[in-house]
């Protein structure tokens, strides 16, 4: 049996791994001095709301009996929550979108991973650089990305859109063509959310340019601000060019249930081939639909009594962000985000690299942050502080600040 070689062009493990070998190695050459205030990995920290456990509770005693009893998903989702996404995500805020343009899914990621199979195998793809990793390495997989520079730390066939303090984060356009290009924004790294304007006009490229926009929204839920747009179908043209994906994890604690939706408008028509069709016949093949017992609890998140809870964690973890931002910028960091996103990009005082700074983090406040150049060459000097942590991490690390 021979293996796909594209798994050989992995240089690095996957930083979270790297993360927690260079944690043990200090855990090991160092005496306990203080606790180790970990704000590297991206799951939140609340539990689930009480509305979404009682769903989950009835959904299982639905189970038990003949006549409530649900097997598989129908295709597309359950009624019952592509209706509640949609009229609570989409009409109430007067957005375009319809109901078979709907797919309920297990996440975000296995939507942002296989997207990809409807893609031709030599089209180019855009990624702004920093970028979550899942849109390259999903792409390396499936021999879309060509080789590795181990110089340049880049993917000899993808097109790179540099986002980084010379432009304020928001990346410019290709200036080459290209099929597909990624976006996520609120994003993950930076906390940079994209004004209407600044998205729109990618879309007005991609509509010149016949590319497809894969919009990766799991942080929609943090926007504060009026003037960042909550849908990319917001922007004029859009349902003739994106894809949007949306998630449950972040907002509503469901990293550990798994739910997510994409939404494929049936205006997207490429070579006479609808890709709303096209992913209907993929899940057809490759996926039975998310659990109905997690339907139920999704179904539960827009429940007038739950949405205000969940609203307020939030809140609550960008009243934290609002604070270690502040205690940061005392301490004479540069930091960025955290206002329309969970997470704090922070920059080296020193212009160090981002592992170089990562550890000393580690050694002068015993925190463990994200090394920016996990995300990309534009993560260099930075790194990235979670502020999905829980409360008495986030008051630790302001009083060492502080102190310090
Ligand atoms: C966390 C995250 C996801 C994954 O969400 P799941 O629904 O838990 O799979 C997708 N995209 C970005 C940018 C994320 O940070």
């Amino acid at each position: 049996m021979r293996v796909n070689p594209n798994f050989a062009k992995f240089k690095e493990d996957y930083v979270y791994v790297s993360v927690k070998e260079k944690l043990t190695q200090y855990m090991q050459t160092h005496p306990p001095q203080a606790e180790i205030l970990d704000l590297s990995i991206g799951d939140v920290s609340f539990p689930l709301n009480q509305g979404v456990i009682e769903a989950i509770h009835l959904a299982a005693d639905q189970q038990g009996k003949m006549d409530t009893f649900h097997g598989y998903s129908p295709k597309k989702g359950h009624p019952f929550l592509v209706r509640a996404i949609l009229e609570n995500d989409y009409q109430a805020k007067g957005i375009p979108v319809n109901e078979n343009e709907i797919f309920i899914s297990d996440g975000a990621k296995s939507d942002v991973a296989h997207i990809q199979d409807l893609f031709a195998e030599d089209i180019t793809i855009a990624v702004v650089d920093p970028f979550y990793p899942v849109y390259i390495d999903s792409n390396v997989m499936a021999s879309r990305a060509g080789e590795y520079d181990e110089k340049t730390h880049r993917w000899s066939r993808l097109v790179y859109l540099e986002a980084n303090e010379d432009n304020a984060f928001v990346p410019n356009l290709p200036q080459q063509a290209v099929d597909v290009i990624y976006l996520n924004y609120p994003n993950n790294p930076t906390g940079k959310a994209l004004t209407q304007s600044e998205l729109q006009a990618f879309v007005d490229y991609a509509n010149q340019h016949q590319a497809l926009i894969i919009y990766d929204a799991a942080y929609e839920a943090f926007i504060q601000s009026a003037e960042i747009p909550r849908s990319i179908y917001t922007c004029q043209g859009a349902r003739n060019c994106a894809i949007e994906i949306k998630s449950f994890s972040k907002s509503a604690g469901f990293t550990g249930l798994r739910l997510g939706y994409m939404i494929i408008p049936e205006d997207l028509v490429y070579e006479g081939q609808s890709l709303n069709e096209m992913w209907a016949r993929r899940e057809a093949t490759k996926f039975n639909g998310a659990s109905f017992i997690i339907q139920k609890a999704g179904q539960a998140v827009y429940q007038p009594r739950v949405k205000a809870e969940i609203k307020a964690n939030i809140q609550h973890y960008l009243a934290n962000a609002c604070r270690v931002k502040e205690s940061l910028i005392e301490a004479g960091f540069v930091v960025y985000g955290g206002e329309n996103a969970p997470y704090l990009w922070v920059k080296s005082i020193h212009e160090q690299s981002s592992w170089a700074f990562f550890e000393e983090l580690l050694n002068k406040y015993q925190v463990v942050s994200t090394p920016g150049s996990a995300y990309g060459t534009n993560g260099e000097n930075f790194v990235r502080l979670s502020m999905f942590a829980a409360d008495g991490i986030i008051d630790k690390l302001i009083k060492r600040l502080k102190e310090l």
